[in-house]
């Protein structure tokens, strides 16, 4: 197996607010295959966006990386300067977001925003940074790239917007892109387009995709391995097959036996019952054990650590399968 490109290990990240610290991340760690589009999937609030955002040591104020590792293509981000950070972000990580328009600055034509991009993170004439420009808008799937070059954010609807993102990205030659919920705020064909699409570039470009989602629809369909957040941890992670299809964990069942397609193949909808903990209250034990179908006494007082299933690559954290072993 190759290095990964990128590895989180054991991270924690805080928000310091008047009402308290908020626990948003309690020691989240998976590692992704250069080339791999991974899905980190979870409800709400789970700590999968925050979890990005640190990837790119940009989590927003008053939040903060309490502690952890972070590697990236086998450079400690930890470690980096804050210059040399600017020059990752949006350079060799570039992340995409639900929303597009909030990205985009509404008043620079899509052209001069990618040609800026491109010039910031190369030495390119600005001949060449349009020549790059139109040539990955083409390659996004964007017709007419020179009225797409012209055209200012609010003229292009979400899925061109989300394209000419997926454009920057490209063009200043990310080796990782994030893409957070990059299809929610989309209507379901062009979600299945901008899916193909990462789909795509994945396979002839080589690019390594984290795919961050509540979507298990989503990750069955594009990726190759997924990780499972609950309050800010992994509890199950492994191949999309695996995960999906052998779950193990309760908390999976759960998100599993609520998908729309389980009922029309006659499992009957159910819902996890309780609420997402708060993260100004951390649970003491396993995290999920408020929600648990199979809880005991032991999840109340022990969090359980990941266990290797049969299948090497899926692990789980839950004490039922330590009593299993
Ligand atoms: Fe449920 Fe216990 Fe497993 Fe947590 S550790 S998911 S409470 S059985």
């Amino acid at each position: 197996m190759t290095d990964p490109i990128l590895s989180i290990e054991d991270l924690h990240v805080r928000f310091d607010t008047y009402a308290g610290t908020v626990h948003a991340v309690n020691g989240m760690t998976f590692e992704m295959q250069p080339g791999e589009m991974f899905g980190l999937v979870g409800e709400s609030g789970c700590g999968k966006s925050v979890t990005g955002l640190a990837a790119l040591r940009a989590v927003p104020s008053p939040g903060r990386i309490e502690n952890g590792r972070i590697i990236f293509s086998g450079e400690d981000v930890m470690q980096k300067s804050e210059e040399e950070m600017q020059a990752i972000r949006g350079g060799r990580i570039a992340m995409i977001f639900q929303d597009p328009t909030a990205s985009l600055n509404p008043v620079f034509t899509a052209g001069n925003q990618i040609t800026r991009q491109i010039q910031q993170h190369s030495n390119a004439s600005k001949k060449a940074a349009k020549e790059r420009a139109l040539e990955m808008f083409d390659e996004v799937g964007l017709p007419n790239p020179e009225g797409i070059y012209r055209a200012y954010p609010h003229e292009l609807s979400g899925g061109m917007q989300q394209r000419v993102m997926i454009a920057m990205a490209l063009a200043s030659g990310a080796e990782l892109l994030i893409a957070d919920e990059p299809t929610t705020a989309l209507d379901v064909t062009i979600q299945a387009q901008i899916l193909a699409l990462l789909s795509e570039l994945r396979q002839n470009e080589g690019l390594s995709i984290l795919l961050i989602t509540h979507d298990l629809g989503v990750v069955a369909e594009t990726c190759d391995r997924v990780a499972v957040a609950y309050a800010g941890r992994i509890v199950e992670t492994g191949t999309v097959d695996d995960v999906l299809y052998q779950t193990k964990h309760p908390y999976t069942q759960g998100l599993m036996s609520a998908l729309p397609d389980m009922v029309e193949h006659g499992h009957p909808l159910q819902v996890i019952k309780g609420n997402v903990p708060d993260g100004l209250r951390p649970v003491t034990g396993c995290p999920f054990h408020p929600r648990c179908y199979a809880v005991m006494d032991i999840c109340r007082e022990q969090q359980p650590l990941p266990i290797q299933m049969e299948s090497q690559k899926h692990s789980v954290a839950c004490h039922l399968y330590e009593e299993a072993k």
